[in-house]
């Protein structure tokens, strides 16, 4: 018996049923972009139906220039642009699978000098001030987003979905913050959502009535002045009487200051949002962030409140989640585990996505793996992301593979980053790791440090032994008061009431996180990384939506420690942290009450604590005293690489991980050199 009907039951619309409860929202790529890019994007899509999506959402295309994201992002205006379309469409039908494009409009959020908007209010993400739109301009654009869902309808896709959340166009028309006109599409709520009702009555009048229209209703704006519960309720009931097929929510704008999808987030933690919606519309109603389990997705499911999940960077995690779901393999899956380093980092630098468990997303046309045409004996040293990528990498083609792990465990520093608060998903992928060993047989040793002379048997040799802890040298670094990281995680020492962290790098920042917890609620109804209310209290979500935008003062809970985070480096701490997830570590810390400390040099440690000097622009050089408890070394990480170095010369041997490259690296450098090795050996 299947242990998920409800996510796998078929949803019928009438004109058209959709296998199951599975929709993968729209998540922008950079493929998009280039037509000479479609026919990957073609095969990234197909990949997705061949894994029983139930419905799949492209990335936004906008429908002119004017509504880009950036200078020549994706766009659909002509019948020409059409071609590069279907080759997605028919890829994706030729998998059984069904797909609807994005309209998106960003309005003021366009990263170009030709963007508009209601009231040309720049916003705070962009540097460009949008042009004010007249009510010429408001009509163009209504027809421009008819024009493009027809010009969808032509390239095959089954429906289109039009983006009215995060803040885009639409969004910016709905809400007081955005739209202060006086006019027809102004002042009143009827007024400003009438930009909205217009593109979906005249859609629907374009298309006809076999042909899905989604909408995606900002159901909490979480921004000043953004719209009330009643005014979105408004909105739905008259969206779903201009013919919207389904509604799907959005959660939040780009420019709020409040997490919506970055590891930190519960689990599910807005899916009272959606259910909220229920009682008010019959249409079904799809529910998103923070999805990423098909267990998590039934038991939301189940409540029969919502009738579908939508997950993006799950499915860009594992193209095959829904047909393992199917095959009661959850065991299986390479879950999502909300890091945003492969996603979401590389499309705000205008990089192509991919995803740091799976290297392989939206390259699929480049990087592929096939069975190994001869047969060879591997030996993988060292069971960190990067030897259990190359590990599973090489079984999967063929190779007979043992795993060697020195410790009783196999995940490398991924055991160590599992235990710092709101990182636990990283468990995940340790667990899939896990399961593919049993399913493609690697032999895997643990408890066994390698050294060359037990390696002369094998053809292949993959050196994946890590990093250790840099020790810097400063005067009474051997004091009692000092603990390394990776002691503190492992509980090997405690720290006391007062502490001083030295290096505020991923590892800094993530110490004084783990720090600044108060550890006797984890699990309880009061742990903000595991229940929806916690965090909603303590991100400051107003759960009734009665307040604009559904914000209320936040309650930050102070550090229980009175912690100190230093760093040699003059300007913010935390620079080099992820593009999408560094402000929310820096903005948690600060509300916790955790003190940076920049552009300082460590002098001594010794019974008194730890004596720094401050240097400070046009200022004479300050000595200070840190009379903390404990001092924390995250000071960087150097290579474990001694094993490589005495085999290098004899045997076919390779290097890979944090063992090749501690400077930067980072655990999605790591599993990629992991699976295109095993992919070419
Ligand atoms: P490691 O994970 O160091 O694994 C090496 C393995 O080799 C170890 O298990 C070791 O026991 C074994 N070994 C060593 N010598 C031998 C031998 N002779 N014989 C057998 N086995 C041996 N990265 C991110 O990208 N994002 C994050 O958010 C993130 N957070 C982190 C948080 C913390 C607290 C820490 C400590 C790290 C974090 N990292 C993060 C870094 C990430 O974990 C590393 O980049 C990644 O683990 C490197 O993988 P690796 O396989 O090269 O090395
Ligand atoms: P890191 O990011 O390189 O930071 C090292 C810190 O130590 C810096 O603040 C550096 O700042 C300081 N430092 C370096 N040498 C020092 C010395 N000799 N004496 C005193 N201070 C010194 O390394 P990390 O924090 O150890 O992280 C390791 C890897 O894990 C990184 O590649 C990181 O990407 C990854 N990671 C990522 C995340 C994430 O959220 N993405 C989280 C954790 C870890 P100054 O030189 O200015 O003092
Ligand atoms: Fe998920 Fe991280 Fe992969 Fe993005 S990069 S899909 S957040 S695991």
């Amino acid at each position: 018996m299947n242990k998920y009907p409800h996510l796998l039951k078929p949803l019928d619309l009438g004109f058209t049923t959709i296998k199951n409860r599975v929709l993968m929202g729209s998540m922008h790529t950079g493929l998009e972009d280039r037509s000479k890019n479609y026919q990957k994007l073609a095969t990234y899509f197909a990949q997705r139906a061949e894994g029983q999506v139930g419905l799949i959402v492209t990335g936004g295309i906008s429908p002119n220039i004017r509504a880009w994201t950036a200078p020549m992002a994706g766009f659909l205006k002509y019948k020409f642009q059409t071609k590069r379309h279907k080759l997605v469409t028919d890829a994706v039908h030729q998998a059984d699978g069904k797909i609807c494009m994005q309209i998106l409009h960003t309005g003021r959020y366009g990263y170009h000098p030709f963007i508009l908007s209601p009231s040309g209010i720049k916003s705070p993400i962009t540097p460009f001030k949008p042009k004010l739109m007249t009510a010429r301009d408001v009509e163009k654009q209504i027809k421009s987003f008819v024009n493009t869902a027809k010009l969808a309808q032509d390239a095959g896709y089954d429906g289109v979905e039009i983006m009215g959340s995060e803040g885009y166009l639409i969004n910016q028309f709905l809400v007081k913050k955005t739209n202060h006109r006086k006019d027809q599409w102004g002042s009143d709520y009827n007024n400003r959502t009438r930009f909205a009702k217009e593109i979906v009555e005249r859609t629907r009048a374009a298309v006809g009535t076999d042909f899905i229209i989604i909408f995606r209703l900002s159901m909490l704006d979480l921004v000043s002045q953004g719209s009330t519960w009643d005014e979105v309720v408004t909105l739905a009931k008259e969206l779903e009487q201009l013919g919207v097929t389904i509604i799907n929510t959005g959660i939040g704008w780009h420019e709020a200051r409040i997490p919506t999808i970055a590891t930190c987030v519960p689990p599910a933690a807005f899916s009272w949002v959606t259910e909220k919606m229920r009682p008010h519309v019959s249409i079904p109603l799809i529910t998103t962030n923070r999805i990423n389990t098909p267990e998590l997705a039934e038991q939301i499911l189940s409540s029969n409140k919502i009738d579908m999940v939508s997950m993006a960077r799950p499915l860009l995690a594992d193209a095959h989640f829904v047909k393992k779901a199917i095959a009661n393999k959850s065991d299986e899956i390479n879950t999502c585990i909300g890091c945003n380093q492969a996603c979401l980092d590389h499309v705000f630098k205008n990089k192509r996505a991919t995803c740091l468990v799976n290297p392989l997303a939206c390259y699929e046309t480049e990087y592929i793996i096939k069975p190994a045409t001869q047969v060879k004996s591997c030996a993988v040293i060292g069971g960190g992301p990067a030897g259990m990528a190359c590990a599973k990498t090489l079984a999967e083609r063929g190779h007979n593979v043992t795993l060697f792990e020195a410790s009783a465990q196999l995940g490398g520093q991924f055991n160590l980053a599992a235990n710092i608060p709101g990182k636990d998903e990283f468990f995940h992928t340790i667990r899939y790791f896990k399961a593919q060993f049993d399913k493609y047989q690697v032999n895997v040793q643990l408890n066994h440090t390698v050294d060359s002379s037990q390696l002369s048997a094998y053809d292949e040799i993959i050196v994946a032994t890590g990093v250790k802890p840099r020790v810097p040298n400063i005067e009474g670094i051997n004091h009692k008061k000092v603990i390394i990281y990776n002691e503190l995680i492992k509980k090997e020492k405690l720290a006391g009431k007062s502490v001083a962290i030295i290096g505020a790098g991923g590892i800094g920042f993530d110490i004084a996180e783990f720090l600044s917890e108060d550890h006797s609620l984890k699990g309880s109804k009061d742990d903000v990384y595991a229940n929806p209310k916690a965090f909603c209290k303590e991100w400051g979500i107003d759960m009734n939506i009665e307040s604009e935008g559904g914000l209320i003062p936040a309650q930050h809970a102070k550090s229980p420690k009175e912690i100190y985070l230093l760093q040699r480096k003059t300007g913010k701490a935390g620079k080099g942290l992820g593009k999408t997830t560094g402000w929310i570590h820096r903005m948690a810390l600060k509300k916790r009450g955790v003190k940076n400390i920049s552009g300082c040099s460590y002098n001594k440690i010794d019974d008194q604590g730890l004596h720094i000097t401050l240097k400070k622009k046009n200022e004479t050089d300050q000595n200070m005293l840190l009379a903390v408890d404990n001092i924390i070394i995250c000071a960087g990480q150097i290579s474990v690489n001694a094993l490589y170095e005495s085999l290098k010369d004899k045997q076919s041997c390779h290097l890979i991980g944090g063992a090749e490259y501690a400077g930067e690296l980072d655990a999605k450098r790591a599993i990629k050199q992991g699976v295109l090795l095993g992919a070419k050996l």
